[in-house]
């Protein structure tokens, strides 16, 4: 019998490193082209119709249909002339992947032929049937009609033959299905509530942006590799594996020379991102063996967010011509790192300066302090939604399992920003405060350094960290949509700024000074965030967890758990009374989380069934009938010792006999579970279920990794992880 194992893994560490198809040309010279932005806008729109677009992008003013024409006529042209043949409305559903349908431009053009059309209303909304995506019983059958509706914030781009235009989606009755609606809400929000703040410093500030840098962590696998092991196809994550002899203890991996094939893949990745205006930064090797990362330099949240998106989805297509596949689950490989996406996030205002840097000045600085202090009182107040809005079936194999991020959220402020908190607190209340920057004559009594960026310790622990001019959420999973998390941190910002300005009003109308006014409504904040949510210890540590939960801050490890604080009077009120989530799409939002966590469990669980019995059972009987075979010939041969010289044989065959029945036993009470779990109504009681039948899959997992440890290697089917983290 021929060892299919062997032969994949030959093929796999034979191929070849494949040529880059980027062009001689700087990367400068094509970044964009593929995007309809303000430069093609300049070029294939007149100026009337460039300058009401504009307008629209910039400050949110309708578009009236004849526009609209114009502009999709002006798109048209551009289009045509990079071959594109179909239009689609691109947009984010609660599935976490992106959706599109593509209508070709054919029209008949009511002379007998054909010509290529697009109009205005067809880029401003089309209305897919939305009755296959998840919503949560928002949508009753008989209105099961969706609306997508053109976000002109984020340009048009063409993806092979086809002009995407990103659109938000929501229902029939007005209500949002997809994660973009409450993102450019949440946006508007937090823009609007900073807003005020900001004009006490500078009047001439009229907006305020909220920038979103996303560090995105992936795994490649050969693909001949990954086509030979049916749990990585079907749920992204291998369900069984013996940890590999050498894994990522010698930390030789982490910012290594990058493998050849990978590094191929990286370039021709960054091709096809700069082409659509995705300004990708930095590459490198994460911790992980064949664990990688690509950031790109910062930018507004929404578009960020959205080419977060697009870059996820040209990965796969992008690594499969190098005969690679992308791993974007949180949790590949068990035993090593996980992948996970730091939302690097921040507010600046439409005059340049950035909310949560040091300023330039005492003012400056003041500014800084206030926003700073205030992202920590939200994050404090709403902890556990921020948790809950980066909790995932795929993402709790790292939440609270001893790596980044641990299930508590609390902040990291490092040693500069943490004694600077105490040094305001000891000020005499009523003083003037001055923050001194570097620039100045220091005149106030506590510095903040100018260049401050490389004294920020690093807290690899800590789920939402202080980097020297921005707050890095780090719980954020590799597979997720950043809009949930960004959603949640905009509206519990937005709230606590809201509470500030009025209690900031209130010291003023008294006829404090501004600066008196702010520190005495400041003070009381920061003595609470210092008691509770801002942590510098050991995030990982039992002890955080029981002072913790002392401090009162949420330090739930379930999932369906988690997902429940959505619904607590706290929350409700944040989102509704800023009108990010009605009362009805948070249920309902809180019903397609539960749903898909159940049926990610239910998947992973009948992949588990199918591969114990399949592959795992099969592969251990064959090597036990040759250890059958070796004792009845050492019995024919040798029979009055046969017992002493079989003995190793004896006692494999009958480990293998236990493991095989654990393994029996443990699969058909599982299966037995689902089988319950599947007649609860509630979406929430389901997802209990399926939460223990998670932990079930641990227990099944252990007999099999047993088995992959004696069985005899040429018998063992499935590709091992010294193979999958190994060869690239
Ligand atoms: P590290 O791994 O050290 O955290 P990286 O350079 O890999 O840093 O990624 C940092 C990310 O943070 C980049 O996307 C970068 O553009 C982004 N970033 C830097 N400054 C800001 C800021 N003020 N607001 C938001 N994102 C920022
Ligand atoms: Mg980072």
């Amino acid at each position: 019998m021929g060892n299919l194992r062997f032969d994949v893994v030959q093929d796999a560490f034979k191929k070849k490193v494949l040529d880059v198809t980027a062009p001689a040309m700087r990367p400068s010279e094509y970044f964009g082209e593929l995007v309809f932005n303000r430069d093609k806008m300049r070029r294939y729109l007149d100026a009337k119709v460039f300058d009401a677009l504009v307008d629209c992008i910039d400050n949110g003013c309708p578009l009236d249909l004849s526009t609209a024409d114009k502009v999709a006529e002006g798109m048209k042209v551009w289009a045509l002339e990079h071959g594109v043949t179909h239009i689609t409305h691109w947009f984010q559903p609660l599935t976490e992947v992106t959706a599109e349908k593509h209508d070709s431009l054919m029209e008949y053009d009511r002379k007998g032929g054909m010509i290529e059309s697009f109009n205005g209303k067809s880029l401003i909304q089309q209305e897919p049937d939305a009755s296959s995506f998840p919503n949560g019983g928002i949508r009753a059958t008989f209105e099961a009609r969706g609306y997508t509706a053109w976000d002109p914030t984020s340009p048009v781009f063409i993806q092979d033959d086809t002009l995407c235009i990103p659109t938000v989606f929501i229902s029939y009755t007005g209500e949002a299905l997809d994660y973009k609606t409450p993102l450019k809400k949440a946006l508007k929000a937090v823009s609007d509530a900073a807003l005020p703040i900001c004009q006490l410093f500078d009047p001439a500030v009229s907006k305020v942006h909220s920038y979103l840098g996303w560090e995105q962590e992936y795994f490649l696998v050969d693909e001949d590799l990954y086509a030979a092991r049916p749990d990585l196809i079907m749920t992204g994550r291998t369900l069984m594996g013996h940890a590999s002899s050498k894994d990522q203890q010698l930390g030789d991996h982490y910012f290594a020379a990058i493998p050849s094939r990978v590094a191929a893949f990286m370039k021709d990745l960054e091709f096809e991102g700069y082409k659509l205006g995705i300004p990708l930064k930095t590459r490198h090797n994460e911790v992980a063996p064949n664990q990688f990362e690509l950031a790109p330099i910062f930018g507004e949240c929404n578009l960020s967010n959205d080419q977060n998106q697009m870059i996820m989805n040209i990965m796969n297509t992008v690594a499969r011509k190098h005969g690679f596949v992308v791993l974007l689950h949180e949790k590949p490989f068990d035993g090593i790192n996980g992948s996970g996406k730091h939302n690097n996030w921040s507010l600046g205002t439409d005059t340049g300066t950035m909310l949560l840097a040091p300023g330039k000045d005492a003012r400056g600085n003041l500014q800084f302090v206030t926003f700073f202090v205030n992202v920590l009182a939200a994050v404090q107040k709403h902890n556990s939604i921020l948790k809950a809005s980066i909790a995932s079936a795929t993402n709790a194999h790292r939440l609270g399992a001893n790596e980044a991020p641990p299930a508590i959220v609390s902040a990291f402020l490092g040693r500069t920003m943490t004694e600077v908190l105490h040094k305001l607190l000891e000020l005499p209340s009523g003083t003037p405060i001055e923050i001194a920057g570097k620039k100045e004559t220091s005149v106030g009594l506590v510095e903040i350094p100018e260049i401050f960026l490389d004294n920020t310790d690093r807290n690899r622990t800590s789920p939402f960290a202080f980097t020297g001019n921005r707050f890095e959420f780090r719980a954020v999973g590799s597979s997720a949509n950043c809009a949930g998390a960004m959603t949640t941190l905009s509206g519990a910002v937005a709230e606590q700024l809201i509470a500030f300005r009025k209690e900031l009003d209130k010291e003023l109308d008294a006829g404090k000074p501004l600066e008196v006014a702010i520190m005495d409504v400041l003070k009381p904040i920061i003595r609470s965030v210092i008691d509770v949510v801002c942590f510098e210890g050991n995030g990982y540590s039992e002890e955080w967890k029981k002072e913790a939960a002392r401090r009162g801050l949420d330090t739930e490890t379930s999932v369906p758990e988690m997902i429940k604080a959505f619904s607590t009077k706290t929350s409700v009120e944040m989102f509704t009374s800023l009108g990010i989530f009605s009362v009805k799409e948070l249920e309902a939002r809180n019903d397609v989380k539960w749903e898909m966590y159940s049926k990610k469990i239910q998947i992973e669980a009948r992949v588990m069934g199918r591969m114990a019995i399949n592959h795992v059972i099969p592969a251990a009987l064959s090597y036990q009938n040759k250890l059958l075979e070796n004792v009845t010939m050492m019995k024919e041969t040798f029979p009055e010792s046969y017992l002493e010289k079989a003995a190793v044989p004896l006692e494999f065959i009958d480990l293998i006999s236990s493991l095989i029945s654990d393994i029996r036993r443990k699969v058909d009470a599982m299966v037995e579970a689902r089988r319950k779990a599947n007649t609860l109504e509630s979406e929430y009681e389901k997802a209990k279920a399926y939460h223990a039948i998670a932990e079930s899959l641990l227990a099944i997992r252990q007999p099999i990794d047993k088995l992959e440890e004696i069985v005899d290697n040429d018998l063992w089917p499935l590709p091992k992880y010294r193979e999958i983290l190994f060869i690239n």
